[in-house]
């Protein structure tokens, strides 16, 4: 019997992630792990983002956003995941790794991701007022840079977004 038509790929997001590697399920996954991080930064009241590197299924750098606990501007969480994941390799180039982060890197994060030429990059939320992964500016895949990172957006999007809501709400509280 013929199997029943699903309706997937219903989005454009969907339709990258059916081009992706490894399958839609894993990088929810990874996403997940993303997602731990972020909340470890809520419970430390920074800004909840998290990130994770992945190379040849195996998770070489996590982390979260430690600004203020470091009381250092670029203590992002891509940026010691990107310093751990070198010390991993024991390399500064991290070809064929994937960076999954809740939120969409910033111009400083972006750049990093492109000088440690980093194949690929899974995010959240989009970030309206600085997103450098096409929102804003469009750092990660510029033509005039000498490495192009490949983008997927939107990957368990409401989580990562609700979390970075609550956590500015409850700080408007406080
Ligand atoms: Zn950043």
């Amino acid at each position: 019997m013929k199997k029943p038509q699903t309706k997937w790929p219903a989005t454009e997001t969907d339709v990258t992630l059916l081009k992706m590697e490894p399958s839609s399920r894993k990088i929810a996954h990874y996403m997940q792990e993303a997602i731990k991080e972020a909340e470890k930064a809520f419970e430390n009241g920074e800004v909840p983002v998290g990130a994770v590197i992945v190379h040849e299924g195996r998770i070489i750098g996590r982390a979260h956003n430690q600004v203020e606990q470091l009381k250092d501007a670029t203590a992002h969480a891509e940026m010691i995941a990107l310093t751990q994941a070198s010390e991993a390799l024991g390399d500064w180039r991290l070809e064929g790794t994937d960076l999954y982060v809740t939120k969409e890197p910033c111009p400083m994060c972006a750049g990093a991701i492109v000088l440690s030429r980093v194949k690929r990059v899974v995010f959240g939320a989009r970030d309206e007022k600085a997103g450098a992964a096409g929102t804003k500016m469009n750092i990660l895949s510029d033509g005039c840079l000498n490495h192009k990172v490949e983008v997927a957006a939107g990957v368990e999007e409401n989580q990562c977004r609700e979390l970075l809501q609550s956590f500015f709400k409850k700080r408007s509280l406080d």
